[in-house]
């Protein structure tokens, strides 16, 4: 069989120098190129892996795709780059696995339009580790229970936005599996501005950046006399790389757009 090739948008990433690097040691996928306006022209394997490939980076999605015939491209850019380098994959009916969080309001949209269009298919996950995924689906199960909850997520102080894409999906599900909003007590008098986090269906969201973690996250729900933790902590990146292989393995049998790792995880 032939080897799926892949190219990696963000190669000079955190995420992206990991997923090359995860992509080159699977014997069915076949590392074709990478994609980082930082390091342009540059040896992808000097420069991102770590010893010469003679494989060139590209400054953008489409000379990449030109250059390397790709046919999924994984992208772990920035809110500001992500679209652009999908409209330009699903355009040249490259399919998709998307990392990137922080999408702008309606981008979901307009890339499941797009995914339509050119029958391309494409999967966003705002986490592809096995855990996180897991503490979504039970988080929302637990929604239906309790009548107040609190998200907080901690990222190293280099995440460009906030709060994650994992806790704003997290809130998003837990709100979507209840017919009314949680409980959201506001005290009469706040002494110090956001204090209180931001609210999605009544559950209070919050972030905190710091050196010294990855991706952590802890949901709180609470009700008469008891309160219910659930904890997801990442201890490297490498808990996204299975996930990340799953969906590259896997993205040419699905339709469209799929949100979430969950439907590749039953
Ligand atoms: P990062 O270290 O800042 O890497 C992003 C890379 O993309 C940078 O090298 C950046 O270059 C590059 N870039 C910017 N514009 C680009 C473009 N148009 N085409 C190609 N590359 C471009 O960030 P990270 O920590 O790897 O995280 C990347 C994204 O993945 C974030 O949105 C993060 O939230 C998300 N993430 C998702 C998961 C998940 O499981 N879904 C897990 C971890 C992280 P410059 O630095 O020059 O801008």
């Amino acid at each position: 069989v032939d080897r799926i090739r892949v190219l990696v948008a963000g190669v000079g990433g955190r995420m992206g120098r990991l997923v090359a690097e995860t992509v080159r040691a699977a014997p069915d996928l076949l590392l074709v190129g990478g994609v980082d306006p930082a390091y342009a022209g540059a040896d992808l394997g000097e420069k991102v892996l770590g010893q010469r490939s003679g494989m060139r980076v590209d400054g953008d999605v489409s000379s990449a795709i030109t250059r390397c015939s790709p046919q999924v491209m994984v992208d772990f850019t920035a809110p500001d780059a992500v679209m652009g380098n999908l409209r330009g994959a699903i355009a040249r009916k490259v399919a998709c696995v998307v990392g990137t969080t922080g999408l702008e309001e309606g981008a979901l949209e307009e890339l499941a339009r797009l995914c339509t269009e050119q029958a391309t298919p494409a999967i966003v996950a705002p986490n592809f580790s096995v855990g996180a995924c897991l503490m979504m689906r039970f988080a929302a199960e637990a929604a239906t229970r309790f009548e107040y909850a609190q998200i907080t997520e901690f990222h190293h102080a280099g995440k460009k936005d906030a709060p994650s894409g994992t806790a704003l999906a997290t809130a998003e599900r837990m709100s979507a599996a209840r017919a009314a909003d949680m409980q959201a007590p506001q005290p009469e008098r706040l002494a110090l501005e956001g204090v209180m986090g931001g609210q999605v269906g009544g559950i209070g969201v919050h972030a905190a950046r710091m050196d010294g973690v990855v991706a952590d996250q802890r949901v709180v729900l609470g009700g008469p006399g008891e309160t219910l933790t659930i904890e997801h902590r990442t201890t490297s990146r490498e808990c996204f790389m299975p996930g990340v292989l799953l969906a590259v393995r896997h993205v040419f049998e699905q339709e469209g757009l799929v949100l979430g790792l969950g439907k590749l995880l039953v």
